[in-house]
C-alpha cells in the first residue's frame, strides 16, 4: 500500500492493526487521534505502555497478570484460601473479578484443551492445579470453564485429574449461555451462574 507517512507511523499502525477489534482502517483511525493528540494521549499512552511491559509478570501461583508476585488476589488475607476458581485466561478472572461476587482465589489454566489446535494437558496450567489442590487450603474447586465443545472437554479432564483428591469439584451453572465466553457476560449472569453452581 502507498504509504503517506514516516516507517515509525507505519509501524504503529500495523501494531494497532493488530488489537483485538482493529483493523488496518481502524489501526490508521487510531493512530491518527493519538498524534493529533499528543501530549493528552500519544505521551500517556506511551509511558503507561512501557511502565505495563517492565512490571508485567504471570503470577506463580495462579497464573493471573499482575505487577507484583504473588498477584494481589493471591496476596490478599481476606480471599477465601477453601475456593479456587478453574478460569480459561486472565479475561474471565477479570471478568469474574467486575462482577465482584467471588471471594475466592484463582487459577488460570492459560487456555483450553483443543484437538484442533494441538492444545494438549502439557500446554496448559493443569498440573500445577493439581499440585494446589493438594498444598493449599482448598476444599472447593469450580469449574468456570465457558459452555463450548473445548470448554467441556477441558472440564472433564480437569476433573478427572483432580478425581484422586478430596476436592468438591463444582461448576457455574448454564445461565451461563451455550457456547458463552465468562468474558461477554453481564456482572448479574456471572453472579447468578456462581450462587447456582453445581
Ligand atoms: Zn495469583
Amino acid at each position: 500500500m502507498a504509504s503517506s507517512a514516516g516507517p515509525e507511523i507505519e509501524r504503529l499502525i500495523q501494531l494497532l492493526s493488530r488489537l483485538p477489534g482493529l483493523g488496518p482502517r481502524s489501526g490508521r483511525r487510531v493512530a491518527l487521534t493519538l498524534l493529533k493528540r499528543k501530549d493528552q494521549l500519544l505521551i500517556p499512552l506511551a509511558e503507561a505502555l512501557a511502565a505495563a511491559a517492565a512490571t508485567m509478570r504471570p503470577c506463580g501461583r495462579c497464573g493471573a497478570l499482575d505487577t507484583r508476585d504473588p498477584c494481589q488476589i493471591c496476596a490478599d488475607p481476606s480471599r477465601d484460601q477453601s475456593l479456587l476458581m478453574v478460569v480459561e485466561d486472565v479475561g474471565a478472572l477479570w471478568a469474574m473479578e467486575r462482577s465482584g461476587v467471588f471471594r475466592g482465589r484463582y487459577h488460570v489454566l492459560g487456555g483450553l484443551l483443543s484437538a484442533l489446535d494441538g492444545v494438549g494437558p502439557d500446554t496448559l496450567r493443569i498440573s500445577s492445579l493439581v499440585e494446589r489442590t493438594h498444598s493449599d487450603a482448598v476444599r472447593e474447586v469450580i469449574l468456570a470453564l465457558p459452555a463450548t465443545v473445548d470448554g467441556l472437554t477441558t472440564a472433564h479432564y480437569v476433573a478427572e485429574r483432580l478425581s484422586s483428591s478430596t476436592v468438591v469439584i463444582t461448576s457455574l451453572a448454564r445461565g451461563v449461555p451455550v457456547g458463552g465466553e465468562l468474558d461477554w457476560l453481564d456482572d448479574g449472569t456471572i453472579a447468578q451462574a456462581l450462587r447456582a453452581r453445581r
